[in-house]
């Protein structure tokens, strides 16, 4: 903790205007948080005429009614030597929300039906414009679109079903106005070193869905616009992993095969498109990654791919007295590894500097290092009308079903690590828990805008000790697969 000497003052760290003092929106909350710290520590504070606690290192966090007459947050702070500090943040309310329709009214329903080309890795389709994302439609994928509304294309799936995906990641193809059915005569299963691979040859890279039921060991793919001339499929005598492959026609043009995998649980998997680009007949591959062997000691040999979130231009959020996110990310990362390391684990962490990655770098680096697992290391922070002292303490995040046994296992021994309030266990599309490739997690350890816990994330032993539990837990997790 720094000493904190000189002059009063007053340090208002949220709410934070973007560029001048008059800037800040709020949201139509009754009320919300600020934080920031005082000087000398032992000064009094007054929030809008409401007494403030202040912590033993000026640090104040305080959850009051929005004065929406004065239309600001009045700061008042008296030090032990009577100096008084004013200070005053006007703020603006934003306006309400317009509920946007799905109006299919643009020009370019004129065009259509066509044909769409996912121009673009990272794509994702949503169930309704700007809502939730349901499928990652690989690069390559060819669609009929059937409407545009709201920037986003409708693209057809099976009877009754559609998906929407943003004009951004699709070029349109008006030279096709419909798609032909596509046969699926024959597939093949091939095992590889870490992963084994089902190739669907088709006439054309068509949208697909896969679900992953990790509770019977399967992942089930729908083929949308497929219909099954299926007489052969080839199993590889090597394989291990597959153990079935079932097909079903569930609709005319809609064919959903079943992979029964020999493994309790799914570790991973990735599908891509491999297009001839004369013939333009693709082959779906479906990597689904082997389970590990595991030794006498559980984590020897795993490789584990710690991401300390943000990272210098990024500072992530700011806790009362300053201390940026970016900092105890990195340094619970630093210490996590070594405690792996001393488990026999093979570890990489996305920066090992206080440098700028993005989130796209972070996911690829994770990939291509083959992890068997990723965690990514973060600290909480709220949104505007949230009471922080409800809400505070270690949460998990995770997304993608084989994800969540990872999820409970480390949730527990993060709150054995940090001793802090159970936050809870949220289902979340994080960019850093999408990944299929591997079991993937998103760790908040504290809430760094409490004053209590950005004081513990100045501390090293605190650090340590979530490190060292959060490494038992790895071990726990893997230990399992024996
Ligand atoms: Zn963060």
């Amino acid at each position: 903790m720094p000493e904190r000497t000189g002059p009063p003052a007053l340090d208002v760290v949220y709410p934070r205007a973007e560029r001048s003092e008059a800037d800040i929106l709020m949201p139509r909350v009754d009320s919300t948080f600020t934080f920031g710290s005082v000087n000398p520590p032992s000064s009094s504070l007054r929030i809008n005429g409401v007494p403030v606690k202040v912590w033993t290192n000026g640090a104040f966090l305080a959850f009051v009614p929005l004065d929406t007459v004065t239309s600001q947050f009045s700061f008042l702070t008296v030090s032990p030597g009577g100096d008084t500090t004013r200070k005053a943040l006007p703020f603006r309310l934003m306006s309400e929300a317009r509920s946007k329709g799905f109006v299919t009214t643009h020009p370019l329903n004129q065009r259509l039906p066509a044909r769409i080309n996912i121009t673009q890795d990272g794509a994702a389709s949503r169930s309704a414009p700007g809502h939730a994302y349901v499928q990652f439609p690989p690069r390559g994928t060819v669609a009929l679109a059937d409407s545009f509304a709201a920037g986003c294309y409708r693209i057809r799936l099976a009877n009754g079903r559609h998906a929407w995906i943003e004009e951004k990641f699709a070029s349109l193809d008006t030279t096709y106005r419909d798609i032909p059915v596509v046969s699926v005569s024959t597939m093949a299963v091939r095992a590889q070193d870490r992963w084994t691979a089902i190739e669907i040859p088709l006439s054309l890279p068509i949208p697909f869905a896969i679900a992953e039921k990790p509770e019977v060991g399967m992942l089930e793919v729908e083929l949308f616009g497929a219909v099954s001339r299926l007489n052969r499929m080839d199993y590889d005598p090597v394989d291990s992993l597959v153990w079935e492959i079932r097909w079903q026609q569930a609709e005319d043009n809609l064919l959903r095969l079943q992979l029964f995998l020999n493994s309790s649980r799914i570790w991973g998997y990735k599908a891509f498109w491999a297009v001839d680009s004369t013939t333009g007949r693709a082959t779906l591959t479906l990597n689904i990654r082997r389970p590990p062997y595991i030794e006498r000691r559980p984590l020897k040999g795993r490789i584990i791919v710690l991401d300390p979130g943000h990272g210098g231009s990024q500072p992530g959020s700011v806790g009362p007295t300053r201390l940026a996110e970016k900092e105890p990310n990195l340094n619970l990362a630093v210490m996590l590894k070594e405690r792996l390391e001393e488990r026999g684990a093979i570890v990489f962490l996305t920066r090992s500097a206080d440098s700028t990655v993005e989130l796209n770098d972070r996911v690829d680096f994770a990939v291509n290092h083959n992890a068997e697992a990723l965690l990514s290391l973060h600290n909480n922070a709220l949104s505007d009308g949230e009471n922080p002292f409800i809400t505070h303490g270690s949460g998990v995040y995770y997304y993608q079903p084989h994800s969540l046994d990872l999820a409970q296992t480390l949730r527990r021994y993060l709150l054995k690590g940090t001793g802090l309030r159970d936050n809870g266990l949220y289902y979340q599309n994080l960019a850093l828990c999408r990944p299929t490739e591997m079991p993937a997690i998103l760790i908040e350890s504290a809430f760094i805008m409490h004053p209590d816990e950005e004081m513990l994330l100045r501390d090293d032993r605190f650090l340590s000790r979530t490190a060292s539990s959060l490494a038992e837990g790895l071990e726990d997790y893997f230990d399992r697969e024996k």
